[in-house]
């Protein structure tokens, strides 16, 4: 098997206050198994769209702000697209990164547990968006499985410490209530889980 490529949608650079601690170079990447009703960029959900790089490629490409990084306790993100389908990647790409710099995740966990495993050995900070832990909710809105996303989540808790998981739990409009919010929120703390993002989806039709 060859080297791992990435499927690069984009790169934004200098993002504070956004995607956790310090300055952070987000890196969009393309591919997704889930097709939620409000996904805010069908794009994401083409690889066909996407320019395939190597792990060298891309920190060549985000090494500029390798001082920021440094000095802020940022780093890079992967989000998507359903950044932990590139798990092997990412790893591949940690190993190439200075230490101090902090490598988060943007995941919906709909992927195979294989892959959160390796997920857990090469990011920091997880930014899982459940949707919801209802699975009738869940299956509505996103057409996947709701066992698999939460069976990983208890999967990641095994793996790694809560404080190095961040849960958004949105409110999603047409498909839950902020009862089922709350709902989600009561059942997330029975993992452990300690840290939330509650927020309510924008829709624009
Ligand atoms: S998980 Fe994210 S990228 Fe995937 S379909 Fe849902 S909103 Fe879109």
């Amino acid at each position: 098997m060859g080297a791992p490529r990435y499927p690069l949608l984009s790169i934004a650079r200098l993002r504070m206050g956004i995607d956790g601690a310090g300055v952070n170079t987000l890196v969009g990447g393309a591919g997704c198994p889930l097709r939620c009703r409000w996904c805010i960029n069908k794009k994401l959900l083409d690889e066909a769209s996407a320019e395939m790089i190597s792990a060298e490629e891309l920190f060549d490409r985000v090494k500029i702000d390798d001082l920021y990084f440094r000095a802020t306790g940022g780093g890079v993100t992967f989000g998507g697209g359903e950044a932990l389908l590139y798990a092997v990647f990412i790893r591949r790409f940690r190993a190439l990164c200075p230490e101090e710099w902090m490598i988060r995740a943007e995941t919906s966990l709909a992927v195979s547990p294989a892959l959160v495993r390796t997920a857990a050995g090469a990011v920091d900070e997880f930014i899982v968006d459940c949707k919801d832990t209802d699975e009738a909710v869940y299956r509505a809105y996103t057409g996947g499985d709701g066992n698999l996303m939460w069976e990983n989540l208890r999967l990641l808790c095994s793996l790694v410490a809560p404080e190095r998981i961040l849960v958004r739990v949105p409110l999603i409009p047409g498909y839950n209530t902020p009862a089922h919010q709350a709902r989600s929120v009561d059942h997330l703390k029975k993992l452990g889980l300690t840290r939330f993002d509650l927020f309510s989806y924008v829709v624009r039709e």
